[in-house]
């Protein structure tokens, strides 16, 4: 367990059978160091994380099958695009195959909601990151009503069949829900407003989507008793503190690729006459 972690960040996340609607967004589960500790801590962690990335990248060069995904799901400001700059951005970005799922396309809206998503599915080797994903089609798409309820009913199945089939294939599967509160949401919001170089991450309708904040929740509850599956596990994240946020998935990344059992792979040549050849030339 890395140091200040009182608890494994996997238990201390994993979602169970608790209330969204009760989750205290400010809290640090399992964490039981300061702000400071955390950023610290986040800058080694994220050299340990840079390490292991590279071993999966190499593996994959060599045959190896596997690959890793991220699924970030959050409301507007929780952070997801933090997460990618400062998780995501201390490794190695020929490694990592990043999507940002907006609305759907015309073309896209033509097939089914796991078409776009399986073309962005990671390769071999890779660590893929979804900045939203599937469950928008279960979120949005019910909030909204976008399509009928008989149709996004069905959609948790069809996910859960979907991920077992992406796991089943080699990818390790980890899923992260973002949440903060709606003051702490405001309170971004406001800054984005107030500063010249934020006004272009703003949309008014955030704005309007923050009256939308109950059924949400209630959105949110329904992906996370209906799709928390073994080999697609939720994790629930307060991420009112950037700082804890950015660490807990730091660790969440390190736990996935530690326990790929990773070692570097063997050379396919002789070394000794590799080496003879270098130094007589
Ligand atoms: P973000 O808020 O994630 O940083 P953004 O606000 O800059 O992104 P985009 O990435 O272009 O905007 O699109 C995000 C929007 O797309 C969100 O409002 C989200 O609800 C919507 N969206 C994503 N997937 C779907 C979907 N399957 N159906 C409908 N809307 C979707």
């Amino acid at each position: 367990m890395a140091k200040n972690w009182a608890q494994p960040v996997t238990t201390a996340l994993r979602a169970d059978s608790q209330r969204i609607a009760d989750l205290d967004t400010s809290s640090t589960p399992g964490f039981a160091g300061d702000k400071q500790q955390g950023q610290t801590l986040l800058s080694e962690r994220g050299v340990v994380l840079s390490d292991l990335q590279e071993r999966l990248f190499a593996n994959g060069r060599t045959g190896d099958k596997r690959s890793v995904l991220l699924v970030l799901q959050g409301m507007d400001t929780a952070g997801k695009g933090g997460i990618v700059r400062h998780v995501i951005g201390s490794v190695d970005p020929q490694g990592v195959d990043h999507t940002s799922f907006g609305v759907p396309t015309e073309e896209e809206k033509r097939h089914d909601f796991l078409w776009r998503i399986r073309k962005r599915l990671p390769v071999p080797g890779q660590l893929g990151v979804f900045d939203r994903s599937h469950y928008e089609d279960v979120l949005v798409a019910r909030v909204h009503e976008l399509v009928p309820r008989a149709e996004w009913e069905q959609r948790y199945d069809k996910i859960n069949a979907f991920e077992r089939e992406v796991a089943d294939a080699g990818t390790t599967i980890v899923k992260v829900a973002m949440f903060i509160s709606l003051d702490e949401q405001k309170r971004r919001l406001h800054e984005r407003l107030e500063r010249a170089d934020k006004y272009w991450k703003f949309h008014p309708g955030d704005i309007t989507e923050r009256g939308y904040w109950p059924e949400y929740q209630k959105a949110y509850q329904a992906v996370l008793e209906r799709t928390n599956t073994d080999y697609a596990p939720w994790y629930i994240l307060p991420a009112d503190h950037k700082w804890y946020a950015r660490l807990a998935v730091t660790e969440l990344l390190i736990d996935a690729l530690t326990g790929l059992g990773l070692d570097w792979p063997p050379a396919d040549f002789d070394v000794e006459e590799q080496l003879r050849r270098l130094d007589a030339s």
